[in-house]
C-alpha cells in the first residue's frame, strides 16, 4: 500500500495547534479532543474541545457580530462574500479532501471532488440569495392603513453537524444562514472537526467579520448540549440521530428557540421487474453503499419484486464483491473507506448476526475487513422480512437488506411503514405506476428511476421522525428568516 504524500497546507494544519474559531481567535482549550484516523484506528491529531464556558463565549461574539458590520452589510455585499467563500474552497479543495479523508476516512478522490466541490456550488447558490429575499405588500381590508412584511434573520444559530459529509453538511446549513444574515455557532460532530476549523479561517481570509462563523468543536452532551440549550441561541439547526434530536427538542425549550431538525432514516427503494434492471441494479447498489451507507438517505430496505429477484440478488453480490475498499489516503482511488469508528464498526457488525440469527442469508461480506482500521465488508444480506432488526432499525453501514414482495399496493404498504420519511423510491417502466410511487411514498424526498441526487435549489428533509425543516432551495432561507408585518396607518 502506497499512501499519497499529505499537501504541505494539511501536513502544517496537522502539526498546528487548532484552537476553538471565536471571533477572528484561536481559543486553546485544557482539554483536547482525539482526531481518530477510522483507516487506521491512530491519532491523527487533536484539536481545542469546547466546554459550555466556550460556547457562552461563542454565542456572545456571535451575538456582537450581528450588531456589527455584518448587521448593516448591503444584501450585494452578503452575496459576494459567498461567492468568494466558495471560490476559496473550490481552489483549496485538495485541502478539503484531503482533512476529511484523514477523519472520515471516506477516498480523497470522493471527499475532494464530490463533498468540497458540491459544498463550494452550496455556497454560490445561496450567494445569490440575499438580493431576493423579499417581503410582500398585503392588500389588507382596513381603509387607509398599508401592511406590509419585511423578513429578517432569526439571530445567532447554533448549528450541530454530524460526521457522515464533514464539509458538505457544514455548507448545507452555514450557506442559507448566512445568505439569510445570521451569525453562526457552528459545532461540528467530534469525530470529524478539521474541515470546519478550516474553513472558518478561509471565511476570515475572504473578508467575513470576525464573529459572523464561530466554530466550537466538542463533545455531544457538553458543547452541543450548552449550544441547544443556550438563552442566547435564536435557532438550532441540526443533523444526527432522531435520538439526538428528542434531545435537542427537549434542550431547546428554555428560550423556545425555533429548530429544524434532519434526522435519520431507513429509506425504502422498490425494485418492480418491469424495471431496467441493468439501471434499477447499479442505482439500488450505489443507493445503500454511496458513502459507505453511512447516509441517512441510504436506499437500506431494498424491495425486489419476487420474479426478479434471483437474478438481482446475483448481480448486486457480485458487484459487492468488486468493490475496491481502503484507507482514505490510499494512493490507490478506492471506491469505499473504513466506517467512522471502532464502536460503529462494531454496531454495524452486531446488525450483521442479528440479521442471519433471524434469517438472513449473506451473499457478499459479512464481517470485518483486514487486521486494521475499521473496516466492513460491502455486505449483501437477503431473504431479510420486515418484522427483522436489520429491516427496522438504521444501520448506517455498508450492509444492503433485500426483501421481496409480490404486487405494488403490497410494496407501497411496507415500504411506509416505517418511523422514518426522509427518503424513499423505485425502479419502474410503468410511468403510471411511478406517478401513484410519487404521491403514495411518505418521504420528504423520493427517487424515481434514480437514487441519491440532491441540489442546492431542491428542498431537503424529512417527514415523520426524520425530522422537520426544509434545507435547500426557497425553503432554507426561510428556515434562516422570520418574518415580520408592520402596518402604516
Ligand atoms: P451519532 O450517534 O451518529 O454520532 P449524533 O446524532 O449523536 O450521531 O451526533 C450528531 C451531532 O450531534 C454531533 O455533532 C454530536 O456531537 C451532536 N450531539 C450529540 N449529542 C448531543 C446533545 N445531547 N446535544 C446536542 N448535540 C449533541
Amino acid at each position: 500500500m502506497k499512501l499519497l504524500e499529505p499537501h504541505r497546507d494539511v501536513s502544517a494544519f496537522l502539526a498546528t495547534s487548532q484552537g476553538l474559531r471565536i471571533a477572528d481567535a484561536r481559543v486553546e482549550t485544557g482539554a483536547l479532543l482525539d482526531v481518530i484516523d477510522p483507516s487506521f484506528d491512530t491519532l491523527a491529531t487533536q484539536v481545542a474541545m469546547g466546554s459550555a464556558e466556550h460556547i457562552d463565549e461563542a454565542v456572545s461574539a456571535a451575538r456582537q457580530a450581528l450588531a456589527g458590520p455584518w448587521g448593516s452589510m448591503t444584501a450585494h455585499d452578503r452575496g459576494q462574500l459567498l461567492w468568494r467563500l466558495a471560490d476559496a474552497i473550490e481552489a483549496n479543495k485538495q485541502i478539503f479532501g484531503e482533512l476529511d479523508a484523514i477523519d472520515n476516512g471516506k477516498p480523497m478522490h470522493v471527499a475532494r471532488d464530490v463533498d468540497a466541490v458540491y459544498s463550494a456550488r452550496h455556497f454560490r447558490y445561496f450567494a445569490g440569495w440575499p438580493s431576493k429575499i423579499e417581503g410582500k405588500t398585503i392588500p389588507v381590508s382596513s381603509p387607509g392603513k398599508m401592511n406590509l412584511t419585511k423578513v429578517e434573520p432569526v439571530g445567532v444559530c447554533g448549528l450541530i453537524t454530524p460526521w457522515n459529509y464533514p464539509t458538505l453538511m457544514v455548507a448545507w446549513k452555514l450557506a442559507p444562514a448566512l445568505a439569510a444574515g445570521n451569525t453562526v455557532v457552528l459545532k461540528p460532530a467530534e469525530q470529524t472537526p478539521l474541515t470546519a476549523l478550516y474553513l472558518a479561517d478561509l471565511a476570515l481570509q475572504v473578508g467575513f467579520p470576525p464573529g459572523v462563523l464561530n466554530v466550537v468543536p466538542g463533545l455531544g452532551r457538553d458543547a452541543g448540549a450548552a449550544l441547544a440549550s443556550h438563552p442566547g441561541v435564536d435557532k438550532v439547526g441540526f443533523t444526527g440521530s432522531t435520538e439526538t434530536g428528542r434531545r435537542i427538542v427537549e434542550s431547546s425549550v428554555g428560550n423556545l428557540k425555533k429548530v429544524s431538525l434532519e434526522l435519520g432514516g431507513k429509506a425504502a427503494n422498490i425494485l418492480f421487474a418491469d424495471a431496467d434492471l441493468d439501471k434499477a441494479g447499479a442505482g439500488s447498489f450505489w443507493a445503500l453503499f454511496g458513502n459507505n451507507g453511512q447516509s441517512c438517505t441510504a436506499g437500506a430496505r431494498l424491495f425486489v419484486q419476487r420474479s426478479v429477484r434471483d437474478q438481482v440478488v446475483e448481480r448486486l453480490a457480485e458487484m459487492a464483491k468488486a468493490l475496491s475498499v481502503g484507507p482514505g489516503m490510499d494512493a490507490a482511488a478506492h471506491d469505499l473507506g473504513p466506517v467512522i469508528s471502532r464502536p460503529q464498526m462494531d454496531k454495524v457488525l452486531g446488525y450483521i448476526n442479528a440479521g442471519q440469527a433471524q434469517g438472513g442469508e449473506i451473499v457478499a461480506g459479512g464481517g470485518q475487513q483486514g487486521e486494521t482500521g475499521y473496516f466492513v465488508s460491502p455486505t449483501v444480506m437477503h431473504s431479510v422480512t420486515d418484522d427483522m432488526t436489520v429491516a427496522r432499525e438504521e444501520i448506517f453501514g455498508p450492509v444492503l437488506c433485500v426483501l421481496d414482495f409480490d404486487d405494488e399496493d403490497e410494496a407501497i404498504a411496507r415500504a411506509n411503514d416505517t418511523d422514518f420519511g426522509l427518503a424513499a423510491g423505485g425502479w419502474t417502466r410503468d410511468l403510471d405506476r411511478a406517478m401513484r410511487l410519487s404521491s403514495q411514498l411518505k418521504a420528504g424526498t423520493l427517487w424515481i428511476n434514480t437514487w441519491g441526487d440532491t441540489d442546492a435549489a431542491s428542498p431537503f428533509g424529512g417527514m415523520k421522525q426524520s425530522g422537520y425543516g426544509r434545507e435547500m432551495g426557497e425553503e432554507a432561507i426561510a428556515l434562516y428568516s422570520q418574518t415580520k408585518s408592520v402596518w402604516f396607518g
